[in-house]
Formats: structure tokens, sequence, C-alpha cells
């Protein structure tokens, strides 16, 4: 039976080439600095966001993480959409392990926050309250339909925190997919930001690893707090090779994974009992709200999984499918027939 997992793209196995590279990567300690395959990666990812410096990471989680008590001291309060990865899928770390006082607005379905919210959420000085210090936006924004954030919006909401005396960071885990969506460079996306954090390891296939790029004294600071939890990593160019090659290599395709994202919405479009979430500029998501006489979420994707086809179940009433390098045409057309099957004669 033909497999087709479209659960996430951090379901991507390493290429060949990531492979071959991963043998071959010149290695040696990084927390002394030494590893030369690090280094590389980290100069090509700074030079890509055009930001003067670069930290090469575990996860996106820990990205974020270092970020965020990187610009916030115990007690600070940082603005963020109530859909963001950073305050819906990360344990609330910042504020668990960092102190850190979050302060969610609504994200409007676009993945944006209304910079009038944001401004009125500012914090006027006074011994009542905590100290607004930093906006975090995401960009693609995961649960917002993989919208991806526009070059306008992002210098809006830049403007903004400049006159509010505030710093931004943008979560870019996909950054390069929003980019590739919107015909832009990444480095004019991540212009406004004062730090911005991408994954290697989600659409751009390779095993592990995200980077924190921004100011040199930023990425010191971030270094440090990399560190303390536990981040700090040896002979790791074993990974920063896969990552050269993810940006190398997978960036330019990340295009393909669009189309058939849009091909999977429009094959599913008008099939009875789902409606796919509709969007202005698609990138490598697609949601799918089931009817109310429809199954739950749980159930559908298990009666796909039976049928080699696998999507999440992201909430009560919603799936989600993630296209990736390796779905090809065919497993869309696949998963397209599976899903018609299904809603036609559920059992
Ligand atoms: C996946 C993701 C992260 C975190 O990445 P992990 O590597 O899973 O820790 C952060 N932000 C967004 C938007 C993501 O999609």
């Amino acid at each position: 039976m033909r497999e087709v997992d479209l659960r996430s793209d951090t379901v991507t196995r390493p290429t060949d080439s990531m492979r071959r590279a991963m043998a071959a990567a010149e290695v040696g300690d990084d927390v002394m600095r030494e590893d030369p395959t690090v280094r590389r990666l980290e100069e090509m990812a700074a030079a890509r966001l055009d930001k003067p410096a670069a930290l090469f990471v575990p996860s996106g989680t820990m990205a974020n993480l270092a970020s965020l008590l990187t610009h916030c001291p115990r007690g600070a309060e940082v603005i963020l959409g109530d859909q963001a990865h950073i305050f819906y899928y990360e344990q609330g770390g910042a504020a668990a392990l960092g102190g850190i006082h979050p302060r969610p607005l609504p994200n409007r379905p676009d993945g944006t926050l209304d910079p009038a919210d944001i401004e009125a959420a500012v914090r006027p000085q006074d011994v009542h309250f905590p100290r607004t210090r930093l906006i975090a936006l995401e960009n693609t924004h995961n649960r917002c339909n993989g919208a991806p954030l526009s070059p306008d919006y992002l210098r809006q909401v830049g403007a903004l925190k400049d006159r509010l005396g505030l710093r931004l960071h943008v979560d870019g885990a996909r950054i390069f997919n929003a980019a590739a969506a919107l015909g832009v460079s990444p480095a004019e996306l991540a212009a406004p930001a004062d730090s911005v954090t991408f994954c290697l390891s989600k659409g751009l296939g390779a095993p592990a690893g995200s980077l924190i790029c921004g100011s040199r004294d930023f990425v010191e600071e971030a270094r440090r707090m990399r560190k303390v939890l536990g981040g700090g990593m040896r002979q790791v160019g074993v990974l920063a090779a896969a990552g050269i090659v993810a940006l190398t290599e997978m960036v330019p395709r990340l295009a393909e994974d669009h189309a058939r994202a849009g091909q999977l919405a429009a094959g599913l479009e008008g099939l009875p009992g789902i409606r796919v979430v509709p969007a202005a500029l698609r990138t490598n998501i697609v949601y799918l709200d089931i009817a109310p006489e429809g199954p739950p979420a749980a159930e559908l994707a298990a009666a796909l999984a039976a049928r080699g086809v696998k999507m999440l179940a992201a909430s009560p009433r919603r799936l989600r499918a993630v296209t990736h390098h390796h779905i090809s045409a065919a497993d869309i057309d696949h998963t397209v027939a599976a899903l018609d099957r299904l809603q036609r004669a559920p059992h």
C-alpha cells in the first residue's frame, strides 16, 4: 500500500546528499567554537537573512526560548498571538523557565496581529504593571493556515516597535516558505526584526537544527542562553553539514511543496463533508474543517491512516495536511481519492 505521510514537514528524512555531507563533515568542539562546519552554516544563515550573526541550536523550541531569554529579563512582557507556536506549543517555556510574562492578542486569520491591538497592549509606566519588552510574530503562521506575513506588514510592525521602544522577534520556522510564496528574499522578511529563528528540520529536510539570527551582541548573549539550556553541542558539524545542504539544495525547491498543497486543496474542494480552509496565498499547509455531522478529526485521521494516508488532527473538527519533499503529485492524487472514497462510503 502507498504510504503518504502528510502529518507534518518534520517527518522528512535527510536526502542522500545530506547523508554524504554528514559523513564527510569536518568537525571540532563547537562549544569551543572549533567546529568549522557549524561556523560555515552560521555564516551562511546570517548571510541569507542579512543579519550580522547566527547561532546553531538543536531545535526551533530552543531557538525561540533562547531568543526570548536574551531579549527579556524576568518579569518582562512579550506581546504575541494567541495562536503562536511560542504561546501554544512550547509548554509556556518562556514563562516557566524565564519568568517572561506572555500577553496574547488574537491572531487574525492571516496570522497577523492588529497593530492597533499591539499599541493598545503596551503597558504604561506604572508600578502595577510588567514592562512590555518584546513583540513576537510567526512567519509562516503554522496555526493560521500556513499564512506568510508580507514585507509590508512586517515593516509596519517594525516601525511600530521602533516608535514604542520595543524589540521584534520573528519565529520564522518556515520563513523560507514565506519568501518562496511571496516571491521576496528572506532577508527582506527578516529586515524589520531584531531576531529571527528558522528551522532546518521542517520542509528543508535536515535531521535536526535551527538557527537564531540577529546582531553580533544579541547572538553572543543567545550563545550563553543556549549553553544554560543544555544546547551546547560538541562535534555537531555532522548535523550542520546537513543544514548547509538544506540551505543550498532544499530552499530552491520549496515552491514545489506549495504547488502540491495547492493541488491537494483544489482536489479536495467540493468533497462532501469537508471544507478546505481557503488561503489567499498557499504555502505547504492545508487545513480541512469537518462538517458538524461528520466524524471527529481523530476518527477521520484514523480511517485515512488505515488507507495509507496520514494527516494530523489539529483540533477536534480540523485536520492538517502538510506537503514536503517526499510528497509527489501521484501521492496527492492518491490522497484525494482516499478521502473521496471515505466521504462517500465511510464503512
Ligand atoms: C516547528 C515549529 C517550531 C519549533 O520547532 P521544534 O524544532 O519542533 O522545536 C517553532 N515555531 C514554529 C512556527 C514551528 O512550526
